[in-house]
């Protein structure tokens, strides 16, 4: 997965940044890539693969997710009182009071020793949540509902060595599918080391398979030229790594009657989005920082730790609520996308269809749209009264 390209969206740059002050500067000292995201971007959308570059005023950073992780570990590292664990696989939730308290972590060492660490808290940020959900099902508890939007994506992802005559005018490139015609879409991303990381996304029967030869052929059949032309003869430098994920899915495990005291499910744990939107990492850090300050406000208080986990849990919806919108709307396109399809689906898919031809053709409204996408403003925004009689009007126009 850490193969992947990983696009870090400006929303949770800022968060990172706010976490670990100096961490921007950081990952450009590192090597990553300054992104302008409409200058230095090629966005290529159905009915939209010339989109204007204009200077919206928001940049990010592109790089691999190792490098990403090192910087993460580097500032980790700085804080005095975190020790961190390496080589270390947490086996099990410890309990006490019948299950009702999580006190621990029991884990195993890479040298086969097992070693049982105490706990205030307790955070499952293992991506697949099965430390709770095992726990949840020992003590006959009731596991969360889950909201799953069946999307069966195949990822296949690569480097190349950035050749002497690549093209000038952008740094990253995004071509995105078209369903169900053209189900391929693909990202790439300058990354550190004078590279390009190139993952191809295709759902269904679309997916892109992991030899070299069949990528290639992949990347030719994307709806545009773009991405192909500039790999095509430059050295591949990694080997191809592939990924499935059959569904987006959201646990709601805010609307638990009873979750252990001391838990919280974190990130991925909570909700696994559809990948090609790059919203995770975002989410993740985001977050974060809301931990932090329920943290920080439950220390002043002096009022313990026992009503951080649900407040987090209240307060993380409205944080994945947006990019989760964002994201099952328009994989809803596709006939094959599989889920409950919102009551209001064709109306969103209208907004989004006169929202674009609107950002096309103004400057402040394109700048608004990225904001949102960027995780830098809330998608109220773009809910404003103005706004949709804006887009209304763009929608009338023959
Ligand atoms: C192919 C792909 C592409 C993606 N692209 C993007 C993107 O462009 N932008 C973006 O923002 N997000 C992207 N994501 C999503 C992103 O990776 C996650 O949303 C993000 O990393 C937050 O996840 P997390 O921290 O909850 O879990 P992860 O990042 O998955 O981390 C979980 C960690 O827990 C470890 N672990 C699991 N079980 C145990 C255990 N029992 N003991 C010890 N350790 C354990 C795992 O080894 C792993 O290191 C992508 C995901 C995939 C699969």
């Amino acid at each position: 997965m850490k193969g992947h390209a990983h696009a870090l969206l400006a929303g949770g740059m800022q968060a990172l940044e706010t976490l670990f002050p100096g961490f921007v500067e950081n990952l450009a000292d590192a090597g990553a890539v300054r992104v302008s995201v409409s200058i230095d971007s090629q966005w290529e959308r159905p009915g939209y693969d010339v989109f204007p570059r204009r200077d919206l005023g928001i940049s990010v950073y592109t790089m691999t997710r190792p490098l990403l992780e090192s910087v993460v570990r580097k500032h980790f590292n700085a804080i005095p009182n975190i020790k961190l664990h390496q080589r270390c696989r947490a086996q099990q939730l410890i309990t006490s009071e019948g299950g009702s308290r999580v006190t621990g972590v029991s884990c195993l060492h890479s040298d086969g020793k097992v070693e049982d660490i105490p706990a205030d808290l307790v955070l499952d940020a293992s991506s697949n949540g099965q430390l709770t959900l095992n726990l949840l099902a020992a003590f006959g508890l009731p596991a969360p509902e889950e909201t799953t939007v069946g999307i069966e994506m195949g990822y296949a992802t690569t480097l190349f060595e950035i050749p002497p005559d690549a093209p000038t005018n952008w740094k990253t490139a995004y071509t995105l599918a078209d369903p169900p015609s053209n189900r391929r879409g693909a990202l790439l991303m300058t990354v550190e080391g004078n590279r390009w990381i190139v993952s191809l996304a295709g759902s269904h029967d679309s997916k892109p398979p992991e030899d070299e030869p069949g990528f290639m052929e992949f990347a030719q059949k994307l709806r545009t030229r773009t991405i192909f032309n500039a790999i095509n003869g430059a050295r591949r430098c990694a080997p191809i790594a592939r990924y499935v994920l059959k569904a987006s899915r959201w646990r709601h495990f805010e609307n638990l009657e009873k979750l252990p005291i001391g838990l919280i499910p974190f990130g991925d744990t909570i909700c696994r989005f559809n990948p090609i939107y790059g919203q995770g990492m975002s989410v993740a850090a985001k977050e974060a920082v809301l931990l932090r300050d329920l943290l920080s406000a439950s220390a002043v208080d002096n009022n313990g730790l026992h009503s951080v986990p649900g407040e987090f849990l209240a307060q993380a919806q409205p944080i994945i609520d947006v990019p989760w919108a964002t994201a099952t709307v328009p994989d809803f396109l596709d006939p094959l996308t599989e889920g409950n399809r919102p009551d209001d689906l064709d109306k969103a898919l209208e907004f989004s269809t006169g929202l674009m031809k609107l950002a096309y053709q103004d400057p402040a409204i394109h700048k608004l749209l990225f904001e949102v996408q960027y995780m830098l403003k809330p998608r109220s925004v773009l809910r404003a009264p103005e706004i949709v009689e804006r887009v209304q009007a763009v929608m009338a126009e023959a």
